[in-house]
């Protein structure tokens, strides 16, 4: 069965065809970076890191980039109300969000780009909508005009009327349309701006995001995802500028959404302060037993979090390892993911029923005495589980964790930083690091698809 994925845009399930198979394009929106990631925040990362995974067995190539939204106005109270630079605050939540993600067994994506390395494409880009008709300047500001582009409200399916109620726009004197968006806007001093033909200032939200696509992506992208929260205004707008930045060429040929993390039914988010840290659920629990709770549910409908979610996910997992712990000595035969397991998550990554195909393996393992049949459905086990990103520790290691009480967390943040000084060359500090992992009775290996650490014996 060929891949199938929902699209937002046009609301059926549809065959996944990419532009270039040889170059496929997913670009997601990531975190504002000022704060600690919320599990609900997390959702969408292990959501389409599983497909990022999938995409990846299937194509020979597969360029995901995850952005970090490093200038905001949320930033900027945060700094002010700190009394620092936002760099200070940026850097210190892009590190604690990546060892979060890498806690949570998310791969890193092949290019995480923040906004403030990209305000020379987002310049150019607003002077093409402004020479292409699609934007004015007015006051300091650069404005999208929504009446120039025809397609407007067709991602979100909303009237006129309710865009502009859902945009809470106060008409600024300078709009010529009330639901005309900001590309650019002024900066008062105490801001952090940078220079523009329309004065000191910064971007708007929406045109950070397709300023990156097009420079790590291209003018059009296979798939571009996010929670449900961003179909409108951020991906109409995204949807909007892209496009008539771009002669009217397809923008994302799939747009997908995940549902709501909520608590007690409600949406979890900062604002309601209704939230669970990833970092604080780390203390709690396995990283791996939150993405296995994440997953529990199909990524479009709504996951409601409680504790006994957890719970449930760690008593399967205790349970898929230690059959695979009864198997320690028994050489997996099949290394490629089962088609059945592929055919479940082809339709539209259903992962619940991954994980019911996953369920029947380890009860099949349980009961299984002819050493082929064991070879065969470990195999499988190891291999489904590739995929989803689970089961790929030593059981030993799965239940000595536990017992030794090993801070993943800090494990994950120590490697993230190795690999960062790695990247900058500062092999002083990256030895420095791999000794501070060492002391925390962790043993780490480098591989060509990351590092991976186990507790040491
Ligand atoms: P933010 O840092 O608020 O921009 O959010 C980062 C990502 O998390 C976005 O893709 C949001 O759509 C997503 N998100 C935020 N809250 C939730 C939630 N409660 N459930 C699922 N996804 C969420
Ligand atoms: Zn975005």
């Amino acid at each position: 069965m060929s891949l199938i994925l929902y699209n937002t845009l046009t609301r059926k399930k549809e065959r996944f065809e990419p532009a270039d198979p040889n170059r496929v394009t997913m670009y997601v929106c990531g975190p504002t970076v000022y704060n600690y990631a919320h599990i609900g925040n997390a959702r969408p990362a292990v959501v389409y890191d599983v497909l990022f995974r999938l995409l990846t067995a299937r194509y020979p190539k597969v360029i995901y980039a995850r952005n970090t939204t490093d200038v905001d106005d949320k930033i900027n109270a945060a700094a002010k109300a700190q009394g620092v630079p936002i760099k200070t605050i940026t850097d210190k939540f892009t590190d604690i969000y990546r060892a979060d993600m890498g806690a949570l067994g998310v791969l890193r994506p092949t290019v995480e780009p923040c906004a403030t390395d990209h305000i020379g494409q987002m310049i150019a880009m607003i002077e093409v909508l402004l020479d292409k008709g699609h934007a004015y300047a007015a006051e300091g500001h650069a404005m999208f005009n929504v009446p120039s582009f025809k397609g407007y409200g067709q991602l979100s399916g909303r009237s006129r009327d309710d865009m502009i109620a859902g945009a809470r726009v106060e008409v600024a004197p300078y709009k010529k349309d009330p639901a005309d968006f900001v590309l650019w806007k002024p900066s008062t001093p105490d801001l952090p701006g940078w220079d523009s033909p329309w004065g000191r200032g910064r971007p708007g939200w929406h045109i950070e995001c397709s300023a990156m696509i097009e420079t790590h992506l291209g003018a059009t992208i296979d798939i571009h995802g996010g929670g449900h929260d961003l179909i409108f205004p951020h991906h109409e707008n995204e949807l909007a500028q892209g496009t008539c930045a771009h002669g009217g060429a397809t923008y994302a040929k799939i747009w997908m959404h995940n549902g709501f993390l909520t608590m007690d039914k409600e949406k979890m988010s900062k604002s309601l302060g209704n939230i669970k840290t990833v970092h604080a659920l780390l203390e709690e629990a396995p990283g791996e037993a939150l993405r296995w709770a994440l997953l529990s549910a199909h990524y479009r409908q709504p996951l409601d979090w409680s504790d006994e979610t957890v719970t449930q996910a760690k008593t399967t997992l205790d349970r898929a390892y230690r059959a695979l712990e009864r198997v320690a000595n028994i050489a997996a035969t099949i290394n490629l993911p089962p088609k059945e397991l592929l055919d479940v998550l082809d339709d539209d990554l259903n992962t619940p029923k991954a994980f019911a195909v996953i369920a029947e393996w380890v009860t099949a393992l349980n009961t299984a005495t002819d050493p082929a049949i064991q070879a065969e459905l470990k195999g499988a086990l190891l291999a489904a589980g590739a995929v989803l990103g689970v089961l790929q520790q030593d059981p030993k290691d799965w239940f000595a964790a536990q017992s030794k009480n090993v801070d993943a967390a800090e494990v994950e943040r120590l490697i993230a930083a190795r690999l960062d000084a790695r990247k900058a060359k500062d092999f002083k500090e990256a030895d420095r690091l791999r000794d501070a992992i060492a002391a925390l009775g962790v043993v780490i290996e480098d591989r060509a698809g990351g590092t991976t650490w186990r507790v040491a014996e």
